[in-house]
């Protein structure tokens, strides 16, 4: 009998029978290959040849002057191969898929960036690879779906309720249960049943370790503060889990606040503080009044899940970490002044961690370092832009 991991109350597996067989695989696989020295030693020779890291740590020096005090620091994941943090995760599943013997991956995606971080590495490593993404993403992430199907993938479209992620991701899983005797599931955040949130977070460490380092070569300790946005969660305890023990860092997540904090206009699990099960987890859950899972909103595609990993959860009721929302009237206000400031134009999912930088400036210090996690860089995010918010690319003297 297996006993699936928790994070306090949070986590486990809450998974249909039907997909047993490949959950416990993983779980067996993933104990062996924590300790497998070759493993780590090909994961990180692909992650520095391959995927551009380690990452820099850049100062911020115009946008810490507008904000009038502390020095802001920006983990440049934006930087790496296909424009986002998604490919440290991509890389170590396809690896594991490979040691499975399985010549096929499929994944779910929302905005396309994990689409198009699996396609990339099944691409590298010769791997069959099919992206189930919801029907109004399709249409709402085109650059990312043509690059998909580019890179040699197939996109599927899913057609039901909301036609986005959460629906991508039951498509997802019911193909896993049907052919996971060839198939490995990439999951694309730290979230799902045991013993993905582990393995994701995981993967993504190298972020934290990296900050870490970085942080001590620049100015001589730990930052005062991380600030990351929060989807599922994989970018933010990426960055986390080295400072975690260290109290004198405050942590802080961002969710997306959508249009407004009315049930069904938001992802902010935090704010709603229910909770339940769904996609083989236990955890913080946007549900209505009869527990049915609500409908979510966010102008960030990424950022637009219902659920978030159960580490998180954990830590927010241990209240290591502060969970906050930001609008998605201020993202777009950050998103238009780092871009002005600093000729970085962030991922709309990066913006919600950088809007809590303008929300707050009035409460820091000039002597602290903040340093925010640059999650993906904006690119995709520009065709859908100019359709809904053409101001933005309007001549400023004009
Ligand atoms: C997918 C994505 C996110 C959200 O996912 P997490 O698992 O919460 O990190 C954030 N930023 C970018 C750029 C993304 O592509």
């Amino acid at each position: 009998m297996y006993t699936f991991k928790r994070y306090g109350d949070y986590g486990g597996g809450y998974i249909p029978e039907s997909l047993y067989t490949p959950v416990t695989e993983l779980i067996d696989l993933w104990k062996e290959v924590k300790k497998s020295k070759a493993f780590w030693e090909e994961y990180i020779k692909i992650l520095t040849t391959y995927v551009g890291r380690p990452t820099p740590l850049t100062e911020a020096k115009r946008l810490s002057h507008f904000l009038g005090g502390a020095r802001v620091f920006l983990k440049r994941e934006d930087l790496l191969h296909t424009g986002a943090h998604k490919i440290n995760n991509t890389i170590g599943q396809c690896l594991l898929a490979k040691l499975l013997k399985k010549t096929r991956v499929i994944a779910e995606t929302g905005a396309g960036q994990h689409g198009l971080a699996t396609a990339t590495a099944c691409a590298y490593l010769g791997l069959d690879c099919e992206i189930y993404m919801g029907a109004q993403d399709v249409k709402r992430q085109e650059p990312n779906v043509k690059k998909i199907k580019l890179l040699g993938a197939k996109v599927r479209s899913v057609n039901a309720g909301s036609s986005t992620l959460k629906e991508a991701v039951n498509e997802a899983m019911r193909d896993w249960s049907k052919n996971y005797d060839h198939t490995h599931y990439c999951i694309g955040s730290a979230l799902g049943p045991d013993p993905y949130p582990e393995m994701v977070a995981h993967f993504h460490t190298v972020i934290g370790e990296e900050t870490k380092e970085q942080a001590n070569e620049i100015f001589g300790k730990n930052p005062d503060k991380i600030i990351a946005c929060i989807g599922g969660g994989s970018n933010a305890i990426g960055i986390f889990r080295p400072f975690i023990e260290d109290e004198e860092v405050e942590l802080i997540g961002v969710e997306a606040g959508g249009k407004s904090l009315k049930s069904g206009e938001h992802a902010a699990r935090f704010y709603a503080k229910k909770k339940g099960v769904l996609h083989g987890f236990y955890s913080y859950l946007l549900q209505d009044d009869n527990g049915q899972i609500a409908n979510t909103h966010s102008i960030s595609a990424g950022l637009d899940y219902p659920a978030v990993g159960p580490e998180h959860a954990d830590l927010f009721d241990k209240k290591r970490v502060k969970y906050v929302s930001a609008s998605d009237e201020k993202v777009l206000y950050a998103f238009s002044m780092l871009t002005k400031l600093e000729g970085i134009i962030p991922a709309l999912e990066s913006a919600h961690a950088l809007a809590y930088l303008f929300e707050e400036r009035q409460n820091f210090k000039p002597s602290e370092n903040i340093v925010v996690n640059l999650s993906g860089r904006g690119d995709k995010d520009l065709p859908e832009l100019f359709m809904t918010n053409k101001e933005l690319f309007e001549d400023v003297d004009e």
